[in-house]
């Protein structure tokens, strides 16, 4: 369903993304796993077009992504369709805090991609019945905790029925007791088969739900593979001296 060949990202003239390459297919969850700037978030915000590439090609469920040849999407009606069928969850959850939980979940469907209200209301109950936040619909952001917020967030992600979950350290700003909660969710969606890119700082998470693991230094794939072989038996010296840094 993703298919990323030899993307490019500046930031001005520092040159983050130096030729990255990558394929997830139906089904697959590819943990993407390096130090802090490699390009992780970068790369998943080029994929969801959130960042503009400087050059490469990326295509979507089959439908290449037109740029420009400076790396600008060619055609935003393009951008946004495909936008519906990737959903993203961000380290900072990114709910409305000004609506509640249920109408932050039904948002999207109901404005963007004109699901009557009736119908998006009974999809998003059911969505936060999945997440174990049933009895928070009512509720504003501000008044959960961390962990059920990025549940929350992942509902709402769900809500587009999206061909692909792009996952941005959906952990890392929680608390440690918060984090179990949802990797139990991430996991259960992993198990039904959802294709998903993850970036985490959980190396035992990703070892286990993943099927693919990329390991990113410096804006460029240093190495990859099945999750046995990327932590069982690494064979760069980065990922060594990184794999024994983190845990
Ligand atoms: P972390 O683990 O800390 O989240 P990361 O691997 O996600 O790191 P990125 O956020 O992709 O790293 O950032 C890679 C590099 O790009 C960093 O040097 C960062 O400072 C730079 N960068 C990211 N976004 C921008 C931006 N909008 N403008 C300028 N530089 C940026
Ligand atoms: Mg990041």
């Amino acid at each position: 369903v993703i298919h990323v060949k030899d993307l490019h990202k500046s930031f001005g003239s520092l040159e983050v993304l130096k030729g990255v390459s990558l394929n997830a297919k139906k089904g697959d969850v590819v943990a993407i796993i390096g130090g802090s700037g490699s390009g992780k978030s970068t790369m998943l915000r080029c994929i969801n077009f959130l960042e503009t590439p400087s050059s490469g090609q990326i295509v979507i469920d089959g439908e290449e992504v037109m740029m420009n040849a400076d790396g600008s999407p060619a055609s935003r009606r393009q951008i946004e369709r495909i936008r519906t069928r990737l959903a993203m969850v961000f380290q900072q959850f990114n709910l409305w805090t000004h609506r509640t939980l249920l109408e932050n979940v039904i948002e999207v469907p109901v404005h963007v991609l004109k699901v009557p209200r009736g119908e998006a209301i009974k999809r998003a109950r059911e969505l936060l019945d999945r997440v174990g936040l049933s009895d928070k619909e009512d509720t504003f952001p501000a008044f959960m905790s961390g962990g059920q917020q990025q549940r929350a967030a992942i509902a709402r992600a769900l809500a587009v029925d999206p061909n692909v979950m792009l996952f941005d350290e959906p952990t890392s700003a929680l608390d440690p007791e918060l984090v179990g909660e949802v990797l139990t969710v991430i996991r259960d969606l992993a198990a039904e088969g959802r294709t998903m890119l993850l970036v985490t700082h959980e190396m035992k998470f990703a070892r286990e739900v993943a099927n693919h693991v990329v390991y990113l230094f410096e804006g460029r794939i240093e190495e990859q593979g099945p999750p046995a072989e990327v932590f069982g038996n690494p064979q760069s010296e980065r990922l060594k001296q990184f794999l024994s840094s983190v845990t």
